[in-house]
């Protein structure tokens, strides 16, 4: 593959596999994450031929914060992330409105993590306003010494970055970080093999998604990448993604 989404939805499309089969046409290949351990269940089912595309295990913060995973799913997603390597989307979102479920997204983010005590994993991880938290629990757990944590658009602080590099973590970036004058300078300050490329798209739910609009969000990212840190890129990204995929 010449280029990786190291973070995307593809089941949020009516129509995933048929978008990832023209992806493989390019030479793209995804990390797509899943945002509950029943849509885990559906797109391992709709991808299951896309040889191109890791189907991550997701226990999403706004779905454990809004109650559509209680302790059920959250018991699957243990029993799925047991048998697969590839773990997300998971993590922490404490923007205010979700004040309230703080407490509930910690228990779950930290049993998401403990089914990546055995190392060998490759976890996408959500983290608005919770920086600090999600690195703390990351440290707490040594999640960082034998998995690959990808913390995907990033947003903390300078100096949650630098914690962050040095705990060993790579970020998934796309173009809407890319947009600010933050995200440019955060992308500078990673060593460039912990940098990936993420589209997060598509955005929601839809019937189809646009491939080619898509794979021109990716390609965009890139060429925001590389201007941004003022060297091409192309070869290393795909080299550190093929690596955490495997193909
Ligand atoms: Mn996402």
């Amino acid at each position: 593959m010449d280029r990786y989404d190291m973070h995307c939805h593809l089941d949020f499309a009516g129509d995933g596999a048929a978008a990832a089969t023209r992806a493989a046409a390019h030479g793209v290949g995804a990390f797509s994450c899943t945002v509950t351990p029943r849509g885990y269940e559906q797109a391992r089912a709709a991808l299951a031929g896309c040889a191109n595309v890791a189907v991550g295990v997701g226990l999403h913060p706004w779905w454990v914060a809004d109650g559509t995973c209680g302790p059920a799913d959250v018991s699957r997603f243990e029993e799925y992330a047991a048998c697969t390597r590839f773990i997300g989307e998971v993590g922490l979102d404490f923007a205010p409105r979700r004040e309230g479920t703080f407490d509930n997204q910690v228990r779950a983010f930290e049993r998401a993590l403990h089914a990546c005590a055995d190392g060998g994993k490759v976890v996408s991880i959500h983290a608005v306003r919770a920086a600090d938290i999600v690195l703390d629990v990351l440290e707490r757990l040594g999640t960082c010494r034998g998995n690959a944590c990808i913390l995907h658009w990033f947003s903390g602080s300078g100096d949650e970055l630098h914690r962050a590099v040095r705990l060993g973590c790579f970020f998934s970036v796309g173009t809407r970080m890319l947009a600010t004058r933050r995200g440019r300078a955060y992308a500078r300050q990673v060593p460039a093999e912990r940098l990936l490329l993420e589209t997060d798209l598509p955005d929601g739910p839809c019937a189809a998604l646009d491939s080619d609009g898509w794979l021109a969000d990716l390609a965009l990212a890139q060429a925001l990448l590389e201007d941004a840190v003022g060297t091409p890129l192309g070869p290393t990204l795909a080299a550190t993604s093929g690596a955490l995929l495997g193909f």
